[in-house]
Parts: C-alpha cells; sequence; structure tokens
C-alpha cells in the first residue's frame, strides 16, 4: 500500500493531515514518539508471563476517547523521538531484557515506520509480537501488519453509533473494528500456545462502561455470533476510573457498579467465551481468571 504522508488517510479517520508541516487528528506528525518502553508485568497473564511483556507505548492516538486514562500520551506529541533504527534496536533490547513479547500498544498512526523497524529486527527477534490497539483500525494498516504481528490484541469499546460519536468521536467504530477483528482473526488463526504463554491468536478486549451493561453484553453477542468461541480469548475489564475532570456525560462521571461489571462477567460465561476478568478492587490492577480458559 502507499502511504502519502503529506496527505494521510492511514486510520479510518482519513484526516488528510500534511504531517510533514503538521498534526494530524491522531496529534502525531513524521517522528516517532514513544512515550515508555519497558517491561511490564500488568497485561493479560497469557502475555505478561513470569517477566512481563515488552510494551512500547507510543505517543498519540487515533480515537482520542473523552474517558482515556493516558490523555498526557494520547493527546499530545510527548515522549522520545526515534528513528525507525533505534526502535528495532528498542525491540531487541526489550528481548535481551526476558520479555515474553514485544507489545506495540496505540500505534495505528505508526504502522509505515513500525513496520520497517519490526522488519529490521524480525532476523533476530524470537518472541511474538502484539499489536495492541483500540480496534478502530483500517484495513490498510491491517494489510501492513499481516505476517509481522503474531498476537492481536485490540479492545472492543463501544456498540451503538451515538455511544461511539458522544465518548470518542468516531459513529463508525462498532462498523470498523468488527471488520477489522475479523480480519485479525483471519491473520493470526486459532490461539496457538507455549506453555502458558501465548504465542499467537486473538484477545479481544472490552472495558465495562456505567451506564452501559447493554451495549457490553450486545458486543459479547456479536463476538460468540461471529468467531469460534474455543479460538480467542475475551479480556473484560471492570476497571473503569473516571477522569480528574468531570465530563459532560453523567454516566462517566462514576466507576461501573459491581452489578454492572458482574452482569456483564456472567453473560459471558452464558455466552460460553472463555479468557479474563479482572479484579475490581481499586488497589488491584491485575487479572483473575474468570471463566476457564480450555
Ligand atoms: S493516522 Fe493520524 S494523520 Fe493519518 S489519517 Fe489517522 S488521524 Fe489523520
Amino acid at each position: 500500500m502507499s502511504f502519502d504522508v503529506t496527505h494521510c488517510t492511514l486510520c479510518p479517520r482519513q484526516c488528510g493531515a500534511d504531517r510533514t508541516k503538521t498534526v494530524g487528528y491522531c496529534h502525531c506528525g513524521t517522528e516517532i514518539r514513544v512515550a515508555r518502553a519497558a517491561l511490564h508485568p500488568w497485561e493479560e497473564p497469557c502475555i505478561s508471563g513470569e517477566t512481563g511483556s515488552g510494551t512500547v507505548f507510543f505517543a498519540g492516538c487515533t480515537l482520542g476517547c473523552c474517558f482515556c486514562q493516558n490523555r498526557e500520551i494520547s493527546r499530545s506529541a510527548v515522549g522520545k523521538v526515534l528513528t525507525v533504527e533505534q526502535l528495532a534496536d528498542t525491540f531487541l533490547r526489550l528481548q535481551a531484557e526476558q520479555a515474553c513479547n514485544i507489545n506495540l500498544v496505540t500505534g495505528s498512526h505508526y504502522t509505515p515506520w513500525i513496520v520497517q523497524a519490526l522488519e529490521l529486527a524480525k532476523p533476530q527477534l524470537k518472541i511474538p509480537v502484539v499489536w495492541n490497539c483500540g480496534g478502530y483500525e483500517s484495513p490498510e494498516i491491517l494489510a501492513m501488519l499481516d505476517g509481522l504481528v503474531d498476537i492481536y490484541l485490540p479492545d472492543l469499546k463501544f456498540y451503538s453509533p451515538e455511544t461511539a460519536k458522544a465518548y470518542a468521536n468516531c459513529p463508525d467504530y462498532f462498523e470498523t473494528a468488527s471488520k477489522a477483528i475479523m480480519t485479525m482473526f483471519q491473520q493470526v488463526g486459532a490461539l496457538q500456545w507455549n506453555g502458558t504463554l501465548l504465542e499467537r491468536g486473538l484477545i479481544v478486549r472490552h472495558l465495562v462502561l456505567p451506564g452501559h451493561r447493554k451495549e457490553s453484553m450486545a458486543l459479547l453477542d456479536w463476538l460468540a455470533e461471529a468467531l469460534p468461541k474455543e479460538q480467542f480469548l475475551l479480556s473484560l475489564m471492570g476497571q473503569y476510573t473516571p477522569p480528574d475532570m468531570p465530563l459532560p456525560d453523567k454516566h462517566l462521571n462514576r466507576r461501573a457498579a459491581t452489578f454492572e461489571y458482574e452482569s456483564v462477567r456472567e453473560h459471558a460465561v452464558e455466552l460460553g467465551l472463555n479468557g479474563y476478568g479482572q479484579e475490581r478492587s481499586a488497589a488491584a490492577a491485575g487479572y483473575i481468571p474468570a471463566f476457564e480458559v480450555e
């Protein structure tokens, strides 16, 4: 695929920014900015393992959810500027530090450069590559990643166009993300394990939002219908935390009630979905196996 950096239509926003002169909706120009690259123990257990996931957090974001917990990273061009070669070296440094995988977090808007870095590093890279994203991916981005990504870890955030419009200004979110998730599954196929670590496959994350449990259930219904249940994992998250500043939407200024999260979790069990639930106590950031992985 050709990528015109002077008229960027890389992601589904298709904002057309000239990234050589300004930044796009994603807040990014042509510099690769990495906010953090380090071992991270708090991903799903099959990603974190004993030693941690080799996370690379990219600055900027194509979604820009109003409740984002990482807005200092996602809404501005912060972080260290790396060349493609330095990014490839970062992957190899994380591998040398015993990372279970290279976990590329919110990198969609840098895909052409990340692909170059992966191609440079791949001959020496012996661990899986994880694409950790908001689910709002274009077919072009996924085509670039085909053959380079081993594990897709997308969010599936919103079901209704109204919610997606209100919270992330993308009424086409579900239409786009559902197609993207199908493509991701077609690329990587059924789950492949190395002991307790995932080597290849798809994990779909969903954060239960306060006031939206019916939408959560509709998303789970779609997943159960669209994908073979035993061939992917669901990661159900319940730790929505209101941002520091009050939001206009009244639902988003409180945490999800235990009842809301539990009713969605029970629905996942009824549908026969496999995967993880999340410990809901404020102090704990870890995952608990809420439903058994076959
Ligand atoms: S990647 Fe950024 S600049 Fe390109 S279309 Fe998407 S939001 Fe616009």
